[in-house]
């Protein structure tokens, strides 16, 4: 099956064309203004046209449209609920079908991102012929999806598996979500630049000396030595450990599997988390497998095939 699949990130898009487990083109859009998503779509529109000739098909040789968002929505009827304050403020107001039906006569389907990340990873990725996985992204914020026996755990009002928004500090950080505590308050990259300012000894440390507070500085710095920016790095990597032993004890997965762009620091997260999971999770069959992302960033895309396969 041929499908057209468009990935929308925060500073980003990608517009691509994929051939089952393949992706035949891909076009970059840049988001111009991250507050509406009305105004991306004729960016979006030039760029599936630029993708569809760059590989010498057309729309209607494609099945369907895939679109993986960083949002609460509804895959069947197109529908976004909810997305994080300042990020596509418009979104609810737009209809995609309609977008979809006029500018490329196809149907449309969208499924939030870290939904859209963990089908592609089954479908071709680290994830294939796993059918109880857990995936988290480790980004701007923290998403989650979840799949049990092969299908992807929606819940009643889409929202299930929602990683990034398990409190693990009843007393902590406030989150976008309207909660405290979640995973994503107090370690996602939005959240670090505080979390780093507020840390004792932050003046005095390499990381005040860093124009970017992100995740990238913080392992930097860690790993020359600087002993505020190991503490701080501990203590997200033990905030994501904790929150997948909880999706561990919540789901019961045989896999879990983390991606978003913190990953780049794979080597220095990934040990961490694997040693503290299996030393807490309860799970009197064995370990938990863990790893990272098999796909990276093209995982979002390669979902597009399986999400307009499932059925209604
Ligand atoms: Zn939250």
């Amino acid at each position: 099956m041929k499908a057209i699949a468009i990935d929308i990130g925060g500073s980003h898009g990608v517009c691509a064309v994929v051939d089952d487990r393949r992706i035949l083109a891909a076009e970059r859009v840049a988001v111009a203004d991250t507050t509406s998503f009305a105004k991306l779509l004729p960016d979006l529109s030039a760029a599936v046209t630029a993708a569809l000739g760059n590989c010498g098909l057309r729309a209607a040789d494609c099945a369907g449209v895939a679109v993986s968002f960083p949002g609460i929505v509804d895959p069947f009827s197109a529908r976004i609920f909810s997305t994080p304050k300042g990020k596509y403020d418009d979104s609810n107001t737009v209809d995609l079908n309609a977008w979809s039906r006029e500018c490329l006569g196809l149907p449309l389907r969208i499924e939030n991102d870290a939904r859209m990340a963990l089908l592609g990873e089954q479908y071709c990725g680290g994830l294939a012929g796993c059918g109880d996985a857990v995936m988290i992204t480790l980004g701007t914020g923290v998403g989650g999806a979840v799949s049990m026996g092969g299908r992807l755990l929606r819940g009643k009002h889409f929202q299930a598996g929602m990683a990034g928004h398990i409190p693990v500090l009843f007393h902590g950080r406030a989150c976008i979500c309207g909660s405290r505590g979640c995973v994503e308050s107090e370690a996602s990259t939005w959240a670090l630049p505080e979390i780093c300012r507020a840390w004792p000894g932050f003046e005095e440390s390499r990381l005040a000396a860093e124009k970017g507070l992100d995740f990238a500085a913080l392992f930097r710095c860690s790993g020359g030595g600087d002993p505020v920016a190991m503490a701080i790095r501990d203590r997200c990597l033990t905030v994501w450990a904790s929150g997948i032993v909880g999706l561990v004890h919540s789901f019961d997965p045989e896999a879990v599997v983390i991606g978003g762009a913190v990953m780049k620091s794979a080597d220095q997260i990934l040990p961490f988390i694997e040693e503290y999971v299996h030393r807490h999770a309860w799970t009197p069959w064995g370990k938990v497998r863990i790893s990272a992302t098999a796909l990276g960033p093209d995982a979002g895309l390669l979902g597009a095939v399986p999400l307009l396969g499932e059925p209604c």
